[in-house]
């Protein structure tokens, strides 16, 4: 039996879950959060059910302090923050993303803000750092709100500061497929006492998770810790029907954070460093090992920056080889998921002309983007293995071309 590699790795193991339990059977949830305000040199610290209830809180929280009922967001990105935008009463704007960085396209950013934007809410796609210095300046100009979308960027610094803590107020997610996970969870960071009481109240008033839920979270975390053994996740891999990720969610559930992930998010948060460094170097290694290579787009890297990978991005010039690469690299026993192949204008009617289209670089995007695994159970060796796969597998594609000019 071949073994199976995840697409998203976070060692959960059991003395940490073990240790987790002790931890918020003793203490309260705050110790993480003394934790998270340590990280990121913060006041005010809250933390939510996922990362998608934090962005719904602090939107509601912000029309507190302002009319204003535009919100924008990148063209390609996770789907459901649209529909958090839309539950918290605001109207979603798009604006199109750079092929050079991967993310938020700075004058794009610029067009798309106008007198009724609330605020803009940059995403770190991919842990790739935003360059958050333009987006600020945008911002001041035209005094609006700057929401920072950390959640697959925890551990990344542009300056030696962290990511999320630049805008006025910032989020994380502790999902399964982040930097650092908990198994779901989500945190707010802000310095600003008048959104922090809003915050403060809403987050006071979510639910508490029902028994079943409880249940659930603490099943599908032992399930977690098991699935960091290459042996018990092939096991599960082959006996749980496959589920796609290409249903669209209509809505999502907003409770409190349970004290027993607070609890393991303490304890787990004091390795995180290492897991951080990891992601890194594998990203790093495969941005050495890409670049220059012809067929294939890479994200250029912030200079000043540090970024904790949560993914590689590659694209590919020919929107066909997606999907034969993402064939030949699960076919090695490394597991990755096909990516959204649709921006969000053309998954939700956003009143956009398609014909047209708005974003065109989004749509591209979409079409020819893989992401390699860059999470501690990676190693260089199976990195390497999925570089020669895509060095040979462009090069002939190229020398067919060569062969049968006409298929060009
Ligand atoms: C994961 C993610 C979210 C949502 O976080 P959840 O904890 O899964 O709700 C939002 N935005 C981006 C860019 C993400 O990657």
């Amino acid at each position: 039996m071949k073994l199976l590699i995840p697409s998203a790795g976070m060692p959960v193991s059991f003395p940490n879950i073990v240790k987790g339990l002790l931890v918020s059977l003793n203490q309260p949830i705050n110790t993480f959060e003394s934790a998270m305000k340590v990280y990121t040199n913060k006041k005010y610290c809250y933390f939510t059910n996922s990362g998608i209830t934090a962005f719904y809180i602090i939107l509601k929280a912000i029309r507190n302090i302002s009319e204003k009922t535009e919100v924008i967001i990148p063209a390609y990105t996770c789907p459901s923050l649209v529909i958090a935008i839309r539950k918290a009463g605001l109207k979603p704007v798009l604006c199109d993303i750079s092929l050079k960085t991967f993310n938020m396209d700075i004058q794009s950013i610029n067009t798309y803000t106008q007198e009724n934007t609330l605020c803009i809410a940059p995403a770190h796609t991919f842990g790739l750092p935003i360059d958050m210095e333009a987006i600020i300046n945008i911002a001041q100009k035209k005094s609006l709100l700057v929401v920072e979308n950390a959640t697959s960027s925890l551990g990344t610094t542009i300056h030696q500061r962290p990511t999320g803590t630049f805008g006025d107020v910032g989020f994380y997610s502790f999902d399964q497929e982040k930097n650092f996970s908990t198994l779901s969870g989500g945190c707010i960071i802000t310095d600003r006492e008048d959104i922090a009481k809003f915050i403060e109240t809403e987050c006071a008033s979510l639910p508490q998770p029902g028994l079943i839920s409880k249940l659930n979270i603490t099943a599908r975390l032992f399930a977690l810790a098991f699935a960091a053994y290459p042996v018990f996740y092939t096991v599960f891999y082959n006996l749980t029907p496959k589920l796609k990720n290409t249903t669209l969610h209509a809505d999502f559930h907003s409770f409190a954070y349970t004290k027993f992930q607070a609890g393991i998010g303490y304890t787990l948060f004091k390795h995180a460093f290492e897991l951080f460094n990891k992601r890194f170097d594998h990203g790093i290694f495969l941005s050495d090992m890409l670049s220059g290579i012809k067929g294939i787009k890479i994200p250029e890297l912030h200079p000043y920056a540090v970024p904790v990978f949560n993914q590689f991005p590659i694209l590919f010039d020919n929107k066909n080889m997606k999907e034969t690469f993402l064939k030949r690299i699960n076919d090695t026993g490394i597991k990755i998921v096909l990516p959204y192949h649709n921006p969000i204008h053309r998954m939700y009617d956003l009143g956009y002309d398609l014909y047209e289209d708005p974003f065109p670089n989004a749509t591209y995007f979409s079409r020819r983007l893989l992401l390699i695994p860059t999470h501690p159970m990676m190693n260089i060796e199976k990195l390497s293995k999925i570089v020669s796969i895509i060095k040979t597998g462009l090069e002939d594609d190229l020398n067919d071309k060569l062969m049968y000019p006409s298929q060009l």
